[in-house]
């Protein structure tokens, strides 16, 4: 790699190990544009793979590249800012080169709090669920809940998951924080199937994410926790987004197989969003396909977005999967998630995310109006 690297530099410059899997390249008398191009050089020699032992190994680099300027004179600066956008270019995807700008402190420190605070809140317990109702449109009964994270921050109120989970994701905390959803679901799930009956009773959906899916122990983690509270296997379904199938097939494929063997549900959640390739569908024990709700929210005006929905259903059908419409707001959105034949609906027309204590409440989840006949 040194060689590599060395090579890609001018006479005079100095390439050196940082520490770890990182290198540092000092540039004297550059320009930005001097500077990206070398990064660019750089990249493209090191994605060729390097053989040892006879095997090639295929090595993934990111560049962060800082200028020296008026407000970074000292060498610990010039660091710090380079590693500060090294950070960016890793979270911008593989292979890419990005150079400092002031702004990106501002950014990064917000980033240092939240990760301590999150860490700290998955800590003491500052995490709760709300679980919005997912209803058969045939009947209109609650056939399911679908588990959704909040955290009560200190002095900001509610936290929104998208504003920590990217977080959470980046940080590893992703693992502790979805263990405990996971069981916190079960528990809750548990408790509403005692009353109701083992057939009665809604099942919980819960949201999983690539990385928790890739843990080596993440079949055995789903097994101990649908022991420990008692949840039949059946009333428990995980969401995971087409990304989890795409980026990494084998592997991941494998679990989800062992976690489907267990008699767990599995849904394909945010359907539709980007990624294109559909071969995992024919390989994967998938049961419901739920259509993001950007198709969804359209079909009242969109002959295109009317169409998109109607084909994902029937593609879901035809694979022997259930289709579940997201995000249905208004009686017409109902309607013609109706009349494209998908089986279940959830969205704020039909109820909105709510607290157990709520749930409980709506004493026997009585089924809700869908317009069925
Ligand atoms: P999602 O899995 O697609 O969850 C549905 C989101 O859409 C929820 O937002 C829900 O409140 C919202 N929603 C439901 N019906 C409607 C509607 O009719 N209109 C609109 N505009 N929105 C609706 P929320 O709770 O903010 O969750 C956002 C995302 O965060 C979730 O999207 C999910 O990807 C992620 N997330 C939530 N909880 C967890 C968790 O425990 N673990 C993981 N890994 N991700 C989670
Ligand atoms: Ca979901
Ligand atoms: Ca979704």
């Amino acid at each position: 790699m040194g060689e590599r690297l060395a090579a890609c530099v001018r006479p005079g410059d100095t390439v050196a190990r940082f520490g770890g899997d990182e290198f540092m390249v000092l540039l004297e008398d550059c320009s930005a544009t001097q500077a990206t191009d070398i990064a660019g050089r750089i990249l493209a020699a090191l994605r060729t793979p390097l053989r040892i032992n006879g095997h090639d190994a295929v090595i993934d680099a990111s560049v962060g590249i800082a200028l020296s300027g008026p407000g970074l004179r000292v060498p610990a600066d010039l660091l710090r800012a380079a590693d500060t956008a090294l950070y960016r270019a890793k979270a911008a995807g593989r292979g890419m080169a990005i150079v400092f700008e002031a702004g990106m402190y501002a950014d990064a420190v917000v980033r240092l709090d939240r990760e301590t605070e999150l860490r700290a809140a998955v800590a003491q317990g500052h995490l709760h669920l709300q679980f919005q109702p997912e209803v058969e449109l045939g009947t209109g009964r609650v056939v399911a809940l679908e588990a959704l994270v909040r955290w009560d921050r200190p002095g900001h109120g509610a936290v929104a998951p998208e504003d920590f989970i990217p977080v959470a994701e980046e940080t590893g905390l992703i693992l502790p924080l979805g263990e405990w959803v996971l069981a916190e679901a079960c528990r809750h799930a548990r408790a509403w199937s005692v009353p109701r009956g083992a057939d009665g009773a809604p099942a919980v959906s819960v949201n999983v994410s690539a990385t928790q899916v890739r843990q080596p122990n993440f079949v055995a983690q789903v097994a101990g926790i649908l022991q420990e509270t008692g949840l039949a296997a059946h009333h428990l379904t995980l969401e995971v987004t087409e990304r989890v199938f795409v980026e990494d097939g084998e592997a991941t494929g494998a679990a989800l197989q062992a976690v489907k063997a267990l008699g767990v549900g599995l849904a394909i959640d945010d359907f539709g969003m980007g990624y294109s390739s559909l071969g995992y569908l024919r390989r994967l024990p998938v049961n419901t396909l739920k259509i993001d709700r950007s198709f969804v929210s359209g079909v009242g005006s969109e002959t295109k977005d009317r169409a998109i929905l109607a084909a994902i259903t029937g593609l879901g059908h035809a694979l022997g999967m259930t289709v579940t419409a997201e995000g249905v707001e208004t009686a017409e959105q109902l309607a013609h998630a109706r009349s494209v034949g998908c089986d279940y609906a959830q969205g704020y027309h039909l109820g909105r995310p709510l607290d157990p204590a709520l749930l409980n409440l709506m004493a026997d989840l009585s089924p809700i109006e869908t317009g069925a006949r």
